[in-house]
């Protein structure tokens, strides 16, 4: 029994009404203007240009950052190649040491780190407060572990660190992603420059002053801020060893080719397209909740958002209706608050593409559905959408959308399910929902992606290396996988 938009509109309505309940914000000072993280502290940049950083959920300004130029760049760098002739040599027990503190300076600043986290990049604080932060110390954790034990990691091999490391990362987990960076790159014993996103620069100045508070040594961690042309200065820096980027497949192909030939080490961590597959004998319910969780999470914003649904043609039609009927309990609004699942979208440039991609799926023929929602008059924001009718030929089918816009195609067997999951330039994750264990290892096989989650989606820990295949870049972080990018071995 197909769902009515009339029906939807009815659910949505006998959905639980919840009293606001914002998070508090006066526990946490911006302030109205950073400098750089440069040699242990806070510096005025050469470059004296500064670029507002806004919260995507109002648009209003949050504090302005620095834009910065070569010299500034430059100067990270040095501080960064002073500081490892100490770091490296220093007992593996002692940096042990700085990272677990780290680590439990970021869960005692874990309500402020939330708060900005979720005002600067526009998610829910339910996301930033029990994903991301906690996420991002237990990061720290996992490789201070390590940093002591690196000759029982690598046996025979000798490992040592490479020196320092140029570090660029997107906007979509800015501290998860700064965590994924710099902890692997301490515990290995080598430095890092690191540039976050233009649009969420503010919990790496957090990040900056929690290296204060930790006594790190002046110039293990440098933090420099600015647009694509400071991270381009970063990568292709002489000094730098070793680079490390998260993004979009187009900009790393760019970073590849312009440090050609240098002998640095690179990981690139890119798009992805995954393919959530969901066969007959899945149970349902725990699927749609996976689908949900694989899609909508952070806006969709996710390096490996299970963006296309596959879905075994006898049960697409229950399977759609619990879906639909799912997505219209969902509350998108004030990022803020609690009870936010859907919160906004981070940037004006991001929506636009968005909003570009969708109506290409309407214009291809497919066929929309969006439950009913009420858009905020300011800031960025979009439905959570969901269509289908959709041709593998289709821009939705094939290209990162980055947003809340799942894509759903019928498969009637395993070998054509696999096929179509591996019909894409991208090889980042995978799902699979059955109840049958053989048909998992089969599946898992056989799926051309870094990372296959069976009967779950989007499950994240620091000791499980993660990182893609084909165009969804090289490199894992992660695991005892995620100190080798950070090592020589002999
Ligand atoms: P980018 O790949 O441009 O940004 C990622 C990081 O790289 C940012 O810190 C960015 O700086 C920096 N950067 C940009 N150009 C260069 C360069 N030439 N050399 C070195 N560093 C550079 O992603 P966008 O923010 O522009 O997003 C565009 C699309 O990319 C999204 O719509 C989404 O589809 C995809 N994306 C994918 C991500 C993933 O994890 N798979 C993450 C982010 C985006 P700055 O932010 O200042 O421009």
């Amino acid at each position: 029994m197909a769902i009515a938009k009339k029906e939807s509109q009815a659910l949505a309505k006998q959905t639980f009404e919840y009293a606001p309940a914002p998070e508090a914000i006066d526990h946490v000072k911006i302030q109205p203007r950073y400098g750089l993280f440069i040699g242990g502290k806070m510096v005025a940049a050469h470059s004296k240009k500064h670029f507002p950083t806004i919260n995507p959920a109002t648009e209003k300004t949050l504090s302005e950052v620095v834009e910065a130029d070569e010299v500034d760049v430059d100067r990270a760098v040095k501080a960064a190649s002073k500081a490892f002739e100490s770091w490296s040599q220093l007992p593996a027990s002692r940096r042990a040491r700085y990272l677990f503190r780290i680590s439990r300076l970021l869960q005692e600043r874990s309500r402020e780190l939330a708060v900005v986290e979720t005002m600067d990049g526009g998610k829910p604080i339910k996301e930033s407060r029990d994903v991301d932060i906690p996420l991002s110390a237990a990061h720290f954790f996992y490789y201070a572990g390590w940093a002591d034990k690196l000759e029982w990691a690598f046996p025979n091999r000798k490992p040592r660190p490479l020196g320092v490391a140029g570090q660029v990362i997107p906007w979509n987990f800015p501290l998860l992603m700064l965590a994924w960076k710099i902890a692997p790159a301490l515990a290995a014993g080598n430095t890092v420059v690191l540039k976050p996103a233009e649009t969420t620069p503010l919990s790496a100045m957090v990040f900056a002053e929690i290296c204060m508070q930790a006594e790190l040594p002046p110039g293990v961690v440098n933090i420099i801020t600015g647009a694509g042309k400071t991270g381009s200065l970063l990568v292709s820096h002489p000094d730098v060893k070793k680079v490390a980027f998260t993004g979009s497949t187009e900009v790393g192909k760019l970073i590849q080719r312009s440090i050609a030939g240098s002998g640095k080490k690179l990981t690139l961590e890119l798009g992805g397209k995954a393919a959530n597959i969901v066969f007959e004998d899945a149970p349902l319910d725990q699927a749609v909740e996976g689908i949900v969780n694989g899609i909508y999470f952070n806006q969709g914003h996710v390096c490996c958002a299970g963006s296309r649904l596959l879905v075994q043609e006898s049960i697409a039609e229950p399977l759609l209706e619990k879906l639909k009927r799912r997505l219209s309990t969902l509350r998108l609004g004030d990022p803020l608050d609690k009870n936010t699942d859907i919160g906004a979208i981070n940037s004006r440039a991001q929506l636009e593409k968005i909003q570009g991609l969708v109506e290409s799926g309407i214009e291809e023929g497919a066929e929309l559905y969006q439950p009913e929602c009420v858009i905020p008059e300011r800031g960025f924001w979009f439905p959570p959408t969901l269509f289908t009718n959709v041709s593998q030929s289709y821009r939705i089918a094939r290209e990162e959308i980055f947003g809340p816009v799942l894509s759903v195609l019928t498969f009637r067997t395993p070998n054509e399910a696999v096929e179509k999951a591996n019909n894409t330039p991208y090889g980042l994750s995978a799902g699979v929902w059955t109840d049958k264990g053989s048909r998992i290892l089969w599946m898992a096989e056989r799926m051309r992606a870094g990372v296959v989650w069976a009967n779950t989606f989007n499950r994240f820990d620091p000791t499980s290396p993660f990182g893609g295949y084909k165009e969804s870049g090289f490199g894992r972080e992660g695991g005892v996988h995620g100190l080798l990018p950070y090592l020589e071995l002999n």
